[in-house]
């Protein structure tokens, strides 16, 4: 950083009264940061502290930090230890002897002040001669932003999958039952479950969720399967099962149990509220009266399991020297991206809006627009399922559009209708494909013109992958923005735990997950909602609780300040025409 020198005619030349409004106004200015600002001359005499500073240190102008004092008189420590950070680590001083701090944690612990987890960085001042003026540091309070990335990640390790045995106990027992079996009429059949597309629930839903599902799973597995029976993880997604007692040469008993086990697999995982839809490849293998041991009949079965794979999602394959053969394929993905093309194509996508209301008034102050499919028979397909499929078959985009677009209409026309152009909001899903589109900016702006919405009332709902690769979304991310819409954090503490990209980007509104109102009973939990609260708040974000079920939730909430909220118990997802009434009825009941 570079100061000019002011030679002393420059400031004669300045009227007084002038100079004295400008520092007031400096010190207004700085006193008003949320962020500690200490600058210090060349002898490391401070001849600046904000007021944050001074809160934070209790240090203040005119203090001299001298190397030699300097243990005494900071109490600083290095994050999570008892060592204090020496004097030539202290970020201020590192900073006049020319380093570039960026982003040093350490802890301040002066005496008679709560401790705090700072952040700091700082730069050395320097005239044009490159004479050395001083330094200037900047504390950032990351106190309880780390607290709760500790706790967000802690859940994640909760949520770790268990239950099932492993590969060593399974490998024990397969080899017990087929020295018994050999030659016999029973044999041995081996199952080997590989599930299809997990990844893209680690990478769009976060591991919590991807952990949580693998658990599901491996109970659903154990309740299909008989207790002769042994199910295994064998790592990653993949699972088996090992049936001992089949009748030697029918493979059809295996094949019907493959079958069973593919059907519950395929049944949507729900993840409080969340559905996600995944199939399973499986492979199986027998016994026979070969002389095999557990090693190779897993791997026959995998073998199949890999063959099943190749053919297309959702497969069973059983294996065969010669040629494994294909027991059956049903067609999930292909027929909901049927139905997916159809309904986009003709328009009869469906929209159903969620209202957002306001916890301490009960009014509602906007809605979530939310797409909903039905299959043939009239059947809604879960919304996480055709999302995904979307997703896969890149129609993610025209189902994005078309939400945007009819719920643009209705929003502007309720607010026309019912609202007497009062505020309301407008929350869209955008999914995280949408961001490579480069149509989308367009989009979203002829879906405002044309509804003539103000693009206030739209909020765009981001999951958290989103902001785990910032950089890559930034340039579009800010070019929406500058139409005037906000953006929101939706599923917020789901799946990414580290926090450092709230202070990054201009997030405008924060969606507190699901499984955090449904945890809200546990007092741990209920301290980090409330953390969240507060650090959103902090930060001039509002929040919404999603998923209130309970008027124990809603008090919980209430209790830890946050204002806004979606859930059942207030409102569940609905037709047009149903929001129009409660919205209509709502109105006279709170204006
Ligand atoms: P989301 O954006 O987090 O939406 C909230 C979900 O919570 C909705 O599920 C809503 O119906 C459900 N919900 C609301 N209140 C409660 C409650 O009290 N309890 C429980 N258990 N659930 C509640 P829905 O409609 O099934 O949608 C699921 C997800 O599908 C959405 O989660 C969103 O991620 C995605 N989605 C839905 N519509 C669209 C869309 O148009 N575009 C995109 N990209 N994604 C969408
Ligand atoms: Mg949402
Ligand atoms: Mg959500």
């Amino acid at each position: 950083m570079t100061v000019r020198n002011v030679t002393p005619a420059a400031r004669s030349s300045e009227p007084r009264q002038t100079l004295l409004k400008q520092a007031a106004l400096a010190e207004a200015l700085m006193d008003g940061l949320d962020v500690g600002i200490m600058a210090c001359d060349e002898h490391g005499r401070l001849s600046l502290v904000n007021r944050v500073g001074r809160d934070l240190h209790g240090f203040d102008v005119g203090d001299t930090i001298e190397p030699g004092a300097m243990a005494d008189s900071f109490v600083v420590y290095r994050p999570g230890s008892r060592e204090r950070v020496p004097a030539d680590e202290l970020p201020l001083l590192r900073a006049l002897n020319g380093e570039v701090v960026d982003g040093q944690e350490v802890v301040l612990a002066p005496p008679g002040r709560p401790r705090r987890l700072v952040s700091c960085t700082g730069r050395r001042i320097q005239d044009e001669d490159g004479a050395v003026l001083g330094a200037v540091i900047g504390l950032r309070d990351v106190t309880s932003q780390r607290a709760i990335e500790a706790v967000l990640s802690a859940r994640a390790e909760r949520e770790a999958p268990a239950g099932l045995p492993n590969r060593v106990l399974l490998d024990r027992r397969t080899d017990l039952r087929l020295g018994e079996d050999a030659g016999g009429s029973r044999s041995v059949a081996l199952l080997f479950v590989d599930l299809d597309g997990f990844t893209s629930v680690n990478d769009t839903h976060g591991h919590a969720v991807g952990n949580h599902v693998l658990r599901q799973a491996a109970r659903r597995l154990d309740d299909v399967v008989r207790a002769t029976d042994t199910s295994a993880r064998l790592g990653g997604d993949s699972f088996a099962v090992m049936c001992p007692d089949m009748p030697a040469g029918d493979p059809t008993h295996a094949e019907r149990l493959a079958t069973r086990i593919a059907g519950e697999l395929g049944r949507p995982f729900y993840i409080t509220g969340a559905a996600v839809q995944l199939s399973a490849s499986i492979g199986i293998a027998h016994s026979r009266d070969e002389d095999l041991d557990a090693e190779e009949l897993v791997a026959r079965a995998e073998a199949a399991m890999l063959t099943a794979k190749q053919t297309g999602a959702g497969q069973i394959a059983t294996y065969s020297p010669t040629a494994t053969a294909l027991v059956r394929r049903p067609p999930a993905a292909a027929r909901i991206e049927r139905l997916l093309r159809t309904a986009i194509e003709d328009g009869s996508l469906d929209v159903h809006y969620q209202p957002v209301v306001n916890l301490s008034s009960g009014a509602t102050v906007g809605v979530e627009a939310l797409a909903r499919l039905t299959d043939d028979e009239g059947t809604a397909v879960a919304p996480t399922t055709f999302v995904q499929v979307a997703e896969q078959c890149g129609l993610v985009g025209a189902l994005g559009e078309q939400v945007l677009r009819r719920a643009a209409i209705q929003v502007a026309q309720w607010k026309r209708q019912l609202l007497r152009e009062q505020e309301f909001g407008l929350g869209v899903n955008l999914s995280v494909h949408q961001l490579s589109d480069p149509g989308l900016f367009t989009s979203v702006e002829r879906a405002l013109d044309e509804a003539a919405l103000d693009p206030e009332a739209l909020v765009l709902e981001l999951t958290e992958s989103v902001f785990s690769d910032i950089e890559q979304h930034t340039d579009v991310l800010r070019e929406l923005q500058r139409l005037g819409l906000k953006l929101g954090i939706d599923d917020f503490g789901s799946g990414y735990s580290s926090l450092s990209y709230l202070r990054r980007f201009d997030v405008d509104i924060l969606k507190v997950d699901q499984t955090f109102v449904a945890d809200l009973d546990d007092k741990r939990d209920r301290q980090v909602t409330g953390a969240i609260v507060r650090m959103a708040h902090g930060l001039g974000m509002p929040v919404i609780a999603e998923g209130i079920e309970t008027p124990q939730q809603l008090a919980a909430l209430r209790e830890l300040g946050c204002q806004l909220g979606q859930g059942n118990l207030l409102a569940p997802a609905a037709s047009a025409a149903t929001i129009g009434d409660l919205i209509a009825r709502r109105r006279l009941i709170v204006s």
